[in-house]
């Protein structure tokens, strides 16, 4: 379905980005991956990725900054010759009540998870927009639609994802190329293993299917959005969240 695209995907050295890695190299997708330093996480998802027979390259990269994103982007396009699908899945997580959160709490969530979305989305928009079916997939989460105490930094920077997604499908949408955010709920990873039990334990209670995502669920819908059989869906945000948020 990915036959010969090439794609980026942030933070696929572990949890939902690596997932999505290799379902699109499992459709055929060279994958371009970007991590933040676990660098054995990064060289396992490399030697999965090439067991596909696809080209496949890990850089290090601070979504964060800019520089360091310009010239990861750039490295990049000259690798692989072109860019077609942008997943923008790196985040963080530093959760604490509003009259707990610092500064630092509140501006390196935003940094890392909005700003590294637009940075990313920047560097590359120019190659995706030659791409006959350019995509960009932003990885927003159900609490930057509902809200979330104790994520106060990170709600934020999941909505302003979504607005995001709203403004490059319109001012891309001349050029055949499509923005779509997803938006999960609890899906199991490093990043929810560390929930604390209460919170774990209210799974069964507020999501109507019992029980936790798969990043497997989550990378489905991304090769779908990735795809040609998404072509005519843009500017949207699509929930998976086992019912979480009807
Ligand atoms: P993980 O914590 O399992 O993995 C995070 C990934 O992001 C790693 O590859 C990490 O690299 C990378 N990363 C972190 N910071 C940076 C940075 N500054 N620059 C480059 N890469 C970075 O996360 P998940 O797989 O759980 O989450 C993936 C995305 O999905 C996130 O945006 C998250 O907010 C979102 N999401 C997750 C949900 C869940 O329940 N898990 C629910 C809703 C949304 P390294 O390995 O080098 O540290």
């Amino acid at each position: 379905m990915l036959k010969n695209k090439t794609a980026v995907v942030t933070g696929a050295s572990r949890g939902i980005g690596r997932q999505i890695a290799l379902q699109f190299a499992e459709n055929g997708a060279n994958i371009a991956l970007i991590y933040a330093g676990n660098t054995a996480a990064a060289e396992e998802t490399l030697s999965r990725l090439r067991e596909y027979g696809v080209k496949a390259e890990a850089y290090r990269c601070d979504v964060s900054d800019w520089n360091e994103t310009k010239t990861a982007c750039e490295t990049i396009i000259k690798e692989f010759g072109a860019v077609d699908i942008l997943v923008n899945n790196a985040g963080i997580i530093k959760d604490q009540l509003l009259l707990r959160m610092n500064e630092d709490e509140f501006d390196s969530v935003i940094e890392t998870n909005l700003k590294g979305a637009f940075n990313m989305t920047k560097h590359l928009s120019r190659s995706i927009m030659k791409s006959s079916s350019g995509r960009f997939i932003n990885i927003s989460s159900v609490s930057g639609i509902t809200g979330n105490p104790g994520q106060a930094n990170y709600s934020a920077a999941k909505a302003g994802m979504l607005g995001l997604t709203k403004t490059v499908a319109k001012e891309f949408a001349a050029k055949g190329v499509t923005c779509n955010a997803i938006a999960p709920g609890f899906i199991e990873t490093d990043m929810t293993e560390n929930l604390p039990k209460s919170v774990k334990e209210q799974v069964d209670a507020v999501v109507p299917l019992k029980r936790m995502g798969k990043t497997a669920e989550v990378a489905n819908l991304a090769v779908f959005l990735a795809s040609d059989l998404s072509s005519y869906i843009t500017g949207e945000i699509i929930k998976i969240d086992g019912g979480m948020c009807i």
